[in-house]
Formats: C-alpha cells, structure tokens, sequence
C-alpha cells in the first residue's frame, strides 16, 4: 500500500496545531504508521531539502526546519501521496484553497507549517531518512 512522508514544521508544532493536522489524515481515512517529534540537525535538514540546494531561499529553509521540534510521520492509503497533498494545499498559502490545512492555518510561504512527499520515489526516500524499519509499523 502507498506511503508518504509528512511532517509538521517548527511553526505548527511550536502552535499547537498538531491534533488539528493529524486529525484531518486519520479523518479522511489514512493510517498512521509511523510518528515521532525530533529536532533535525542543519546538515539533516540539508539531506532532506537536498533538491531545493540551488534555491535562494534554501539556508533559510533548513535553517528553520532545524530551529525546533518537527513531527515526522508517515502515513498509508491508496492515493495517499498525491491527495495528501491535495490535504495540504499550495506551497504558498496566499494561494492553498480555504478548507485545506495550510488554507485554513498559514499565511506565508517560509511558515507554511506541514511538509508532504511530492512523488513516489521521494516518498521513499523521505521515509528512508527520516526512519529506520523498525519504527514503521
Ligand atoms: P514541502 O516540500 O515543504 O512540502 P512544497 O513541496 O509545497 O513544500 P517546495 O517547492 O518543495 O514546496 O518547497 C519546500 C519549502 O520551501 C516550502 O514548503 C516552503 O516552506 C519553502 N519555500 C518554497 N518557496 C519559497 C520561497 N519563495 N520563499 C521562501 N520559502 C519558500
Ligand atoms: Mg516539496
């Protein structure tokens, strides 16, 4: 069955939206299999915005995603990555759609508060950095 890595951000965790977030994946039907709040290191946040490296906005980015605790998860269903992110909303959320988790609960594009896979091989990957095996269920 699909998996996807999300993760809430510093600013989400730091606002207390953690039940609001997780509560709209169990909602919609998807199983958590995985969860843990963490505080990246630089460089980790580096690995996982490694694609993003050229980006003017990439020190920043890692800089904050490594400023506080992030809670990583992984959850499963089919469709799971795409409509995860369908959950999610847009990158910037002058522009996600109300009803949508940064929609409805973010203003800004660097505190945009939740992180999700965008593909299937990314997916694997994230979930590969972030866990090891034995901490999915
Ligand atoms: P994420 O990967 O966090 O789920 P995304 O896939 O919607 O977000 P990406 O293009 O992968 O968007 O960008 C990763 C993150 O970089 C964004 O979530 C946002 O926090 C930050 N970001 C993207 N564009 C900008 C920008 N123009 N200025 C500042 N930060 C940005
Ligand atoms: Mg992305």
């Amino acid at each position: 069955l699909e998996r996807t890595f999300i993760a809430i951000k510093p600013d989400g965790v730091q606002r207390g939206l953690i039940s609001e977030i997780v509560s709209r994946f169990e909602r919609k039907g998807y199983k958590l299999v995985a969860i843990k709040l963490v505080v990246p290191s630089k460089e980790f946040a580096e690995q996982h915005y490694y694609d993003l490296k050229e980006r003017p906005f990439f020190n920043g980015l890692c800089e904050f995603l490594s400023s506080g605790p992030v809670l990583a998860m992984v959850w499963e269903g089919q469709g799971v990555i795409k409509y995860g992110r369908k959950l999610i909303g847009a990158t910037d959320p002058q522009n996600s759609e109300p009803g949508t988790i940064r929609g409805d609960l973010a203003i800004i594009v660097g505190r945009n508060i939740i992180h999700g896979s965008d593909g299937l091989e990314t997916a694997k990957n994230e979930i590969n950095l972030w866990f090891k095996p034995e901490e999915l269920v």
